[in-house]
């Protein structure tokens, strides 16, 4: 049983709808899969409407913007309560703030002549959660760059002359968040150095110690050495692991399903989220 616990529909920066994420799951043989899109909950009543459909277990969950000493990291939360209002309005600031975020990139780019502008990221984005792979997309369709990969490479990486911070939730807050919500916390990629800087093991002593599940080991933005270096911290702090794909559809290369998560981990995830009444799924 292939068990994938972290991927993204057009409600934030992928590229499938979300019921075409679970048929893709399902085409792969995933059988139980985990919907995390960007700082928000709206894809998951498409999806959770297509999983019977398709013969997939749906994991409700989200990926959430966060910071820590200054460094950006992503936190994923599995079926935490959806109507929390705190819940929401941390959500809600980080989709809100975002768009200021991405016009000034976009305001730096088109000052530097690359021709794109504010109101084609906007229609890219489609109503989804904002971010820099739309700005990558609006790229893509200018010409200047051949995919959301070169555009990162040449224009959008952190320690680039475009880039601009967003809003994000302070970490050690949103693991207590989340877990007050009912929900499971596990850093997602915390190992994806490629991507900019990562937080050290002490900060993720931080987090377990505020209430942790687990690291997601098994990325495709983590060598080997990586890998092993956080089975070790994730042994020492009594952490789970979980491995998952971060499937964005044609935004990245990873196929649904590439990555995984044993049936073992699942298992102890579920039993740690605590049910919300009136929720079937
Ligand atoms: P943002 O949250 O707006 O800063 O954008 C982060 C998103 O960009 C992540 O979800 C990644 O999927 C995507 N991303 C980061 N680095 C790359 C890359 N090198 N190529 C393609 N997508 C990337
Ligand atoms: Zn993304
Ligand atoms: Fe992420
Ligand atoms: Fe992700």
């Amino acid at each position: 049983m292939r068990i994938d616990l972290h991927t993204h529909s057009d409600a934030s920066d992928g590229t499938c709808s979300p019921a075409d994420v679970v048929r893709a799951a399902a085409t792969e043989g995933v059988a139980v899969l985990a919907l995390t899109d960007h700082d928000t909950f709206a894809g998951l009543a498409e999806a959770a409407a297509q999983a019977p459909r398709s013969g997939v277990r749906l994991v409700r969950g989200v990926e959430i913007s966060c910071t820590h000493g200054g460094i950006s990291l992503h936190l994923l939360g599995y079926q935490p309560d959806e109507t929390d209002t705190e819940l929401l309005e941390e959500l809600g600031r980080c989709r809100d703030l975002r768009v200021p975020r991405a016009q000034q990139m976009v305001a730096r780019l088109v000052s530097d002549g690359l021709p794109i502008g504010w109101e084609q990221v906007e229609e890219l984005a489609a109503g989804g959660t904002v971010g820099r792979p739309h700005i990558a997309d609006a790229l893509v369709r200018a010409g200047a760059v051949a995919d959301r990969e070169e555009a990162f490479g040449r224009y959008l990486r952190p320690d680039g002359p475009y880039y601009v911070r967003h809003y994000a939730v302070d970490a050690v807050t949103a693991v207590r968040l989340v877990r007050r919500c009912g929900g499971v916390p596990v850093f997602a990629h915390p190992g994806a150095h490629t991507r900019g800087p990562t937080v050290d093991d002490a900060a993720i002593e931080e987090l377990a110690a505020a209430g942790l599940f687990g690291l997601e080991v098994d990325h495709p933005d983590h060598d080997e050495a990586t890998r092993a270096h956080l089975r070790d911290v994730a042994g020492v702090l009594g952490l789970q692991v979980t491995g998952s794909s971060d499937f964005h559809g044609a935004g990245r290369p990873q196929r649904i399903g590439c990555e995984t998560t044993s049936p073992d981990v699942l298992e102890a995830l579920l039993a740690e989220a605590v049910p919300q009444p009136g929720r079937r799924s």
